[in-house]
């Protein structure tokens, strides 16, 4: 839904203009230094980018799924790093306070996230329990009006510089699946929480990602995410259906830059005396890939749609994040095959999208879950219907 159309053209305007102008020119560097600076981190807040999601009455720009997803498409043609320093807390590491928060818990860290004065990360996974977070072995033991956490969260985003953790803990013992976790929000500075230096990585150098260590970490009952005891899991899962269609519109501006870069180059590239986009072959890898990227697009627009007229989009969230990643990582791959040789080495474009664009299919929900929970969808609703028409 889109609510203003001049509104939001400016503001897509806006936010194109600095990903043109402030961050395109600092690609490079980011991916070799590993750090975004902190006057373009500074220049994010100024802007507002680290509040798109967050309501209006908390400071944020309440921007609707749909307008959300319009925007990422702009922000993600740039290095993922640039997305992934604002969009924790416009995304994944707010949802859960903003689903299912009490007000008080709005009103003491909506406003704080929206101005990025505080970054937050969500933590849920742990090393023996990644597709399966249910298994999660950290545990969160009533003492009075008080939890006492303690176990470790691994591969969180934002972890080493993150001030409000999400932490998802087993409350009830007597339960073994999704019921019996709690959501608890624990903030930096509290005795027993450190996070590990950040984790070296194959691609998205920039976005820091680490661990979460709780050491008999003492908590009040109003740090649950909604005073909503034992039902944690539920509130993971209201912000990674948001997150996953996020997720799939963060890898269709990947692929529109990897197309812009794959036909410029495919101009001034000559081979046997030709340009080699005047040959069929290198014009299929483009033809294929913008297809596939318009695909994508429509059939995230379509579902953000449907998601704020309120239909349940649990499915087509899957959809979305399977389709979407699966085609950045199509899209990459033929970029550096467009690029020839010069793509095998540090410094071009689609080594460095090649790199970045792999986790996509990895991270919130790998590909065969998201297969699986598509076919599980599909064969209970077909089930219903009974008939084949
Ligand atoms: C860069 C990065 C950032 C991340 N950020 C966060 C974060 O901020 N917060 C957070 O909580 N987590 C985060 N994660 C964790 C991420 O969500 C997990 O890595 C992901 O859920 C997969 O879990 P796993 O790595 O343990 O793989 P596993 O679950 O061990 O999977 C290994 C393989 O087995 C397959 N597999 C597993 N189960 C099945 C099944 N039932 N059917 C078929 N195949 C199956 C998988 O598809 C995969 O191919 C991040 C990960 C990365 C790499």
């Amino acid at each position: 839904m889109i609510r203003d159309r001049d509104q939001l053209s400016r503001l897509l305007n806006d936010v194109r203009t600095f990903i043109r102008d402030e961050c395109l020119p600092l690609e490079e560097q980011v991916d070799r230094d590993g750090a975004i600076p902190e006057s373009v981190v500074q220049r994010m807040r100024d802007i507002g980018l680290f509040g798109h999601s967050i309501p209006e009455e908390f400071g944020g720009a309440g921007l609707t799924t749909e307008e959300l997803v319009l925007v990422n498409f702009e922000v993600s043609q740039v290095s993922t790093a640039f997305r992934a320093r604002f969009g924790g807390n416009t995304g994944i590491a707010s949802e859960s306070i903003v689903a299912d928060g009490t007000e008080s818990q709005k009103v003491k860290f909506l406003p704080l996230l929206a101005s990025g004065k505080l970054t937050g990360c969500f933590a849920l996974t742990e090393p023996d329990a990644g597709s399966d977070a249910t298994a999660l072995k950290t545990r969160a033991v009533a003492d009075g009006e008080h939890f006492v956490l303690a176990g470790r969260k691994c591969f969180i985003t934002n972890a080493p510089i993150a001030d409000l953790f999400t932490v998802f803990a087993r409350t009830d013992e007597r339960e073994r699946g999704a019921d019996g976790i709690t959501a608890f929000l624990v903030e930096r500075n509290t005795p027993g929480l450190t996070t590990s230096p950040e984790y070296e990585k194959m691609g998205q150098h920039g976005s820091p990602v680490g661990d979460v260590i709780l050491d008999r970490v003492r908590i009040h009952r109003d740090s649950i995410v909604g005073e909503l005891e034992n039902a944690g899991f539920r509130t993971a899962m209201k912000a990674l259906n948001k997150q996953r269609i996020n997720l799939a519109s963060l890898c269709v501006g990947p692929a529109i830059r990897l197309i812009r870069e794959m036909v410029g180059y495919a101009h001034t590239r000559k081979q046997f005396g030709k340009s080699i986009g005047e040959y069929q072959l290198v014009q299929q890898m483009i033809a294929d890939s913008n297809t596939e990227a318009h695909a994508a697009r429509a059939l995230v627009l379509e579902t953000s749609r449907k998601r704020d007229a309120g239909i349940d989009v649990t499915m087509e969230a899957s959809m979305c994040k399977l389709f979407a990643s699966e085609m950045c990582g199509r899209v990459a791959d033929r970029a550096v095959q467009v690029f020839g040789g010069n793509a095998f080495f540090r410094g071009n474009v689609a080594e460095r999208f090649y790199r970045d664009a792999r986790v996509f299919r990895l991270y919130e929900g790998t590909s065969q879950i998201h297969i699986a929970n598509i076919a599980k969808h599909t064969m209970l609703s077909m089930r219903e219907m009974h008939v084949p028409f």
